[in-house]
């Protein structure tokens, strides 16, 4: 076809072309002698994207489900006990994970559509007065539903409890597009992926790693070898790798990283804050509802929006995909077919993301769901005309207010 595809999957995200450029250059050697002026800086500034001054941060080449696999390998020993809520398919695999390693999770199910139930989170940790959970996980942003979790929420309730059970945040599709905390919010392992928020093709698992998790991994019995962050310290610290490191892909996110500092991460969490609030007056004004069941659920990096009864999202898919060029997010597992998603994270503004919304418009109409042409459209144009200067308006205005 001609012209421009759009990529409107929560990930991988539009790659910005400073980034794709700085992918694209030659091989180099990976142990030359001034790599640490590169690498050192890079693992600085990654820190900044976290929030962190006292943490650790270990680049894998990896999916962020190595990620997974690296925060739990490191830190638990085969039968420790681990509180998790599953409420999409996103936290079922990461429980999934943590049952193939031989962990004993403590599953806390929850209607797909909501998050983290703090209250029960609360219960479970003060009756566990023999400490034998051992780390709480949380996903901060469920991809499949749309639903972002109080990460506060979660620390405090440990607090209460005065429990020392390690935090694991699951930020694949949170960290660098929705504010995140690493020391504020006491986070012992926060674990992300090159392509989402930070805008660069998959491949790189990036975790932020705690004083008291790097402690814990003293004990750590699960088996690693690849994953180990013992060879990471040991070849960091000197900026370098234990293997041969993907250079491009490292060249690559020190492009990312300077995107996000130069913008700002509180200006990146308004920009999207603000595109995702355009979506949603979308999806109100065609009439549907989102799957996440209540605002505080609402997320600002994916909308997974429910069809009427008798509609095949994965028809709709097809029908975007093949006659518009555009890609939208598929239902997964217990909501597919009757949810589509819409991803607005990473390089994107209100036009790029007004291909979706009409993308999707234009297919729903075709299959016969019952909206009004340029219903949605209409309701995000005026909404994104509403900022005459785009959302650094709407930025000023917010952290004035803070
Ligand atoms: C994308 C994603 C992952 C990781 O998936 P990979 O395909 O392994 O990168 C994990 N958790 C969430 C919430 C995600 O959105």
């Amino acid at each position: 076809m001609q012209g421009t595809r759009g990529l409107f999957v929560p990930g991988p995200t539009n790659v910005p072309e400073t980034v794709r450029q700085a992918i694209d250059v030659p091989m180099e050697d990976h142990r030359a002698p001034d790599l640490p002026d590169f690498t050192l800086p890079l693992f600085a500034d990654l820190k900044k994207v976290f929030k962190s001054q006292s943490a650790q941060v270990f680049v894998f080449p990896a999916s962020g489900t190595g990620g997974w696999e690296a925060a739990i390998t490191n830190t638990l020993v085969p039968g420790d006990k681990v509180l998790a809520a599953r409420f999409g398919q996103f936290s079922h695999l990461w429980i999934d994970l943590c049952q193939r390693h031989g962990l004993d999770v403590d599953i806390v199910d929850v209607d797909w559509g909501e998050g983290v139930p703090l209250d029960i989170y609360a219960d479970r940790l003060k009756s566990d007065t023999e400490r034998r959970i051992k780390a709480v996980l949380v996903c901060h942003n469920e991809t499949a539903t749309g639903v972002t979790s109080d990460v506060a929420g979660v620390r405090r309730a440990l607090n209460e409890a005065d429990h020392p059970a390690l935090l694991f945040v699951d930020g694949v599709s949170s960290i660098a597009s929705i504010d995140f905390r690493m020391d504020d919010w006491q986070v012992d392992i926060a674990v992300s992926g090159s392509q989402k928020g930070f805008m660069m093709p998959a491949g790189l698992a990036i975790l932020c790693v705690s004083q008291k998790a790097l402690e814990a991994s003293k004990r750590a019995e699960l088996a690693r070898c690849y994953f180990d962050f013992k060879d990471m310290i040991a070849t960091n610290k000197d900026g370098y790798f234990p293997y041969t490191p993907s250079m491009n892909m490292l060249r690559g996110l020190r492009q990312s990283v300077d995107r996000l500092l130069a913008e700002g991460l509180d200006n990146v969490f308004v920009r999207h804050n603000y595109l995702a609030s355009g979506v949603r007056l979308a999806v109100d004004a065609w009439g549907l509802n989102l799957c996440a069941r209540e605002p505080k659920w609402y997320s600002d990096t994916v909308s997974a929006i429910c069809l009427p009864d008798g509609f095949d999202s994965a028809e709709l898919l097809k029908r975007a995909y093949y006659r518009y060029g555009v890609s939208l997010g598929a239902g997964l597992s217990k909501v597919a077919g009757r949810v589509f998603r819409i991803g607005h994270l990473g390089d994107l503004n209100e036009v790029m993301l007004m291909m979706a919304l009409a993308g999707a418009e234009m297919s729903m109409r075709d299959l016969g769901v019952p909206i009004t042409a340029g219903s949605g459209v209409a309701a995000a144009e005026e909404y994104y005309r509403s900022a005459v200067n785009g959302y650094s308006d709407l930025s000023v205005a917010r952290i004035a207010a803070e």
